[in-house]
Formats: C-alpha cells, sequence, structure tokens
C-alpha cells in the first residue's frame, strides 16, 4: 500500500511491481552523477578539475606518452647541462616557474615513487655523511616497506605501488605544500642537495616532456662525449613516416 498524493489522509492500493517501478525511478533521479576516476580524464578536464582546489598545482603526467606532441629532430635543442638546469629549475614540463617536479610526488595523482634505490647507494652515501662528520643510518635515507605501506594508506590514498615490496627502499621524503618532495630537495631553490652523490636512478631519468622536446646523452649525463640521442624514437618514426607519406600525396 501506499499514499495517494491527492488525499495524504487516504491510501490507494498499488501493485508490487508498480511500486518497485516507483521506486526505481525515485532512486535513479537521486543517485549523484558518478564522477570519472582521474586517470580516464583528459588533461585539460584534469586541469580543471585541479583548479577547483585551493591550491592548484597542475597535472604533469610526467611519463604519459600521450600528451606531449614529439618535436621533429631539426627544432630539437640538445640538452647540455645549461639547458637542463633552466628547464628544470624554472619551465619543467613547460610549466612557468615549476622546479624539479620529478623530485616531488602528487597523492592526488601519483605518477611515479622515487625507488627502488639500490643498496650499494645506500651504504656508499651513509660511508660518504659519515666521513663528514654527520651520523646518519639507512632509516634517514630510505623508507622500506612497512613504514612505506603507512605512508601510502595515510597521505597517497592508499595507492597499490605503496603495497608492492619491490617498490623499496624509496628516498625519504618531505612536506612541501601539497605535493611530497624528496627529502634532498632544496624546495626554494629546487636543487638536489646531494647532485654529486644522487642515485642512479635519478641521474638516469628523463621525463616525458624532455624526451619529446630535446636531445640527451644517454650514457654518463648532458655533457658526456657520446652521440645526441632522440629517446622518444618511436613518435619520431611516426612523424617521419607520415612526411614521407606527405611527400608521396
Ligand atoms: S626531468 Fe622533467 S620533470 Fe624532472 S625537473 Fe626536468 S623537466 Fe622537470
Ligand atoms: S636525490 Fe636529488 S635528484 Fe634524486 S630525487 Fe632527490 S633531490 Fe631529486
Amino acid at each position: 500500500m501506499a499514499v495517494d498524493s491527492t488525499n495524504p489522509n487516504k491510501t490507494k492500493t498499488i501493485s508490487l511491481s508498480d511500486l518497485m517501478k516507483e521506486n526505481e525511478s525515485v532512486q535513479t533521479e537521486s543517485l549523484p552523477i558518478k564522477e570519472k576516476s582521474v586517470s580516464s580524464l583528459s588533461l585539460p578536464e584534469l586541469h580543471e578539475k585541479k583548479k577547483e582546489n585551493k591550491f592548484y598545482l597542475p597535472v604533469l603526467r610526467l611519463n604519459d606518452k600521450t600528451v606531449w606532441d614529439s618535436k621533429l629532430l631539426k627544432d630539437r635543442k640538445h640538452f647540455t647541462d645549461e639547458v637542463a638546469t633552466k628547464t628544470c629549475l624554472s619551465n619543467c614540463n613547460d610549466v612557468a616557474g615549476l622546479q624539479s617536479a620529478c623530485c616531488k610526488l602528487d597523492p592526488n595523482d601519483l605518477e611515479h615513487v622515487l625507488g627502488p634505490i639500490d643498496e650499494d647507494w645506500i651504504t656508499r652515501t651513509v660511508k660518504w655523511f659519515n666521513k663528514k662528520g654527520i651520523t646518519i643510518t639507512r632509516h634517514d635515507l630510505v623508507i622500506d616497506y612497512d613504514e612505506g605501506k603507512i605512508l601510502g594508506e595515510s597521505f597517497f590514498n592508499d595507492h597499490p605501488v605503496f603495497k608492492k615490496k619491490d617498490t623499496y627502499p624509496i628516498l625519504r621524503i618531505q612536506t612541501d605544500g601539497p605535493r611530497f618532495a624528496c627529502k634532498f630537495l632544496n624546495i626554494n631553490s629546487g636543487k638536489c642537495t646531494i647532485y654529486s652523490i644522487r642515485p642512479q636512478m635519478c641521474r638516469g631519468y628523463y621525463c616525458q616532456f624532455v624526451k619529446t622536446n630535446f636531445l640527451v646523452k644517454l650514457k654518463n649525463g648532458p655533457n658526456s662525449p657520446g652521440e645526441w640521442t632522440a629517446i622518444d624514437l618511436h613518435i619520431e618514426r611516426k612523424q617521419k613516416t607520415e612526411e614521407n607519406n606527405n611527400d608521396v600525396d
């Protein structure tokens, strides 16, 4: 039985199937519009979403091959130390004023963690500090599984990467506003405070913006001898094919 809306005191008889249909339509109308997951949003949608927040942080997608157009070889600068410094410390990911994004973690758009770090580096670095009279232990340099799992639950929306043992050890982090920065990043200058002894993981890292816009040297860093290389060869090849096709047309 249900209440007759034209006369609240009177009851009307309604079949069970009609009642269920009525309930269904009320439930469907009142359901909130399901939000798209962050990973399914386009880059402009992500930027709009971020702008709704008090702290606006651009969404970067440091490692996402789909968001960067690859520059042609002839238009690429060599990624020398000088160019790298200018890029990474003031125009990181083509965002004016942004510094060192790959040394930071964004809890809402986590793109990578700062690990795994090799054990040799940890041993060498503990010794390096100790020789300078600074007493540190492994725990001062890196986060291991037991601690990282709790950090992931508490600060990174329980991201699954923190639950995988092979993610660790990761470099210890500090808070930097809404992001978390590597412990060794000077968050004012954007510079690495242990640049000369930074781990191999950091030496060999190029974000997708760098890969698609510059020519780099893969072996021993920017100013080492050797050939300048376009890392994003797949996209370069695709462009060449398109150019060739255009020539034929
Ligand atoms: S490598 Fe890429 S993400 Fe890292 S600091 Fe340079 S421009 Fe920014
Ligand atoms: S060690 Fe240096 S280069 Fe590596 S993540 Fe930390 S600040 Fe960045």
